[in-house]
């Protein structure tokens, strides 16, 4: 990358779901954001959260009314003008949760990429549109800036076929319907600490636990993402704060033509009524919640999400044929030392001589194994938005660089 082209400019990473905005502006090449926000509960009152680079808390611009993705941006503009009026943000670039098969890196914002991204939002309805609604919501505000796209699916775009592929009709393969995969921006950013801190394991085989509320394992061989455990849609894999995870498609077989259930009721339960809330008999989707209730129900939601994370990681070894690093990532895998040593204990037999000393008093990127351990074992807390901001450095450099 060309550095100068990048001096004093500024890299907005956005990242919308669908009720919240988090924005982080990042300035010239530095890693560390200035500014991190997050635009919560959009739609239904909502609050913003602001920070500065050592995580203080920054004073909210005037106007934080939130009642849809417009009006979050104009809290991310606002935010900007009130802290930051000197800096000249120079692109904005968006985390969209899929891309297809059509894409495996990051790329800019065209009218063909724009349409591409349209036609995806059949394949993850109720994540795409709201992606959607931040880029149009940047476009209309930063109309005369590069925006980019990062796709959490890009990362997995190196998956063979056996792996990608569902063992049903071959035409609807090639008709798209295949494993794509997703908290790739998540991966990503885990591989490139791996190649920063321990270069000789990245060049090995390693699962990433990427556990929060959406959660997914990830088999990254040298460096390249081998398998997942999230499939066509975000629901398969491992149980989440409220989608299903891994399920025999006989029960959803059953459930529509002996149950009643309609499309959409199914579809309703899937997303939002299972996983960790639906195991707790709708006590929570929260972990930390069910893990202070100190219930029976609480318990066995735990026992279930435990089980199919360490069953999990065994399966992602074996696709590898070998495991040298885990790694705990996102909410929970980075912040329940519980969960870690629920897993851990379980994994002896593949290599795993757990340290729990390490486990409960450390804080951060670190160890949580043993120096001897034959499989290691890390937390890695994770950085999406650092992802996109690198990308977005990357791609106006370069196009300086041509220009
Ligand atoms: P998202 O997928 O929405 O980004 P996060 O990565 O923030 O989710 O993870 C949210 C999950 O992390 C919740 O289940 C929450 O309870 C859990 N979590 C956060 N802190 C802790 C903690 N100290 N102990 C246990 N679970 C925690």
């Amino acid at each position: 990358m060309s550095e100068n082209n990048v001096k004093n400019k500024g890299f907005l990473a956005l990242n919308a779901g669908s009720s919240s905005l988090k924005f982080a502006l990042y300035v010239a090449t530095q890693d560390n954001p200035v500014m991190v926000g997050n635009c919560e509960r959009i739609g239904s009152g909502g609050t913003v959260k602001l920070k500065g680079a050592s995580g203080e808390a920054l004073d909210l611009p005037e106007n934080c009314d939130l009642q849809n993705h417009q009006a979050a941006m104009e809290v991310v503009i606002a935010s900007l003008n009130l802290h930051f009026p000197e800096i000249e943000v120079a692109a904005a670039g968006h985390r969209v949760v899929h891309g297809g098969d059509a894409y495996d890196g990051p790329v800019m914002l065209t009218p063909e990429v724009l349409k591409n991204i349209e036609s995806f939002s059949k394949l993850a309805p109720l994540h795409q549109p709201h992606n959607l609604s931040g880029i149009y919501a940047a476009m209309e505000y930063f109309p005369e800036i590069p925006q980019l796209v990062c796709f959490d699916t890009a990362f997995h775009r190196t998956q063979e076929f056996e792996n990608k592929a569902f063992a049903i009709p071959y035409e609807l393969y090639e008709k798209g319907i295949m494993r794509y995969g997703f908290h790739g921006l998540s991966y990503d950013y885990i591989n490139s600490e791996i190649a920063r801190i321990a270069p000789e394991l990245h060049q090995g085989k390693v699962v990433v636990a990427h556990l929060g509320n959406g959660t997914s394992l990830c088999a990254i061989d040298n460096g390249k993402s081998k398998a997942t455990t999230m499939g066509f849609t975000v629901l398969d894999g491992l149980p989440m704060g409220t989608r299903c995870g891994q399920i025999d498609p006989g029960v959803l077989l059953h459930l529509l033509e002996s149950e009643g259930y309609s499309v959409s009721e199914l579809s309703r339960m899937l997303y939002y009524e299972s996983g960790l809330l639906g195991l707790s008999g709708g006590l929570s989707n929260d972990m930390r919640t069910l893990n202070e209730a100190g219930t029976e129900e609480g318990q066995r939601a735990i026992r279930y999400f435990v089980n199919k994370v360490r069953s999990g990681i065994s399966t992602m070894a074996a696709t590898m044929q070998g495991v040298d690093l885990i790694v705990f990532t996102a909410g929970i895998g980075e912040n329940s030392a519980e969960i870690r040593r629920l897993v851990c204990e379980g994994l002896g037999w593949i290599g795993v001589d757990f340290d729990n000393e390490r486990n409960t008093e450390g804080e951060g990127q670190r160890l949580i194994s043993t120096d001897d351990s034959r499989v290691k074992v890390m937390v890695i807390p994770t950085d999406e938005e650092l992802v996109i901001a690198r990308a977005a450095r990357e791609l106006v450099g370069q196009r300086a660089a041509v220009a």
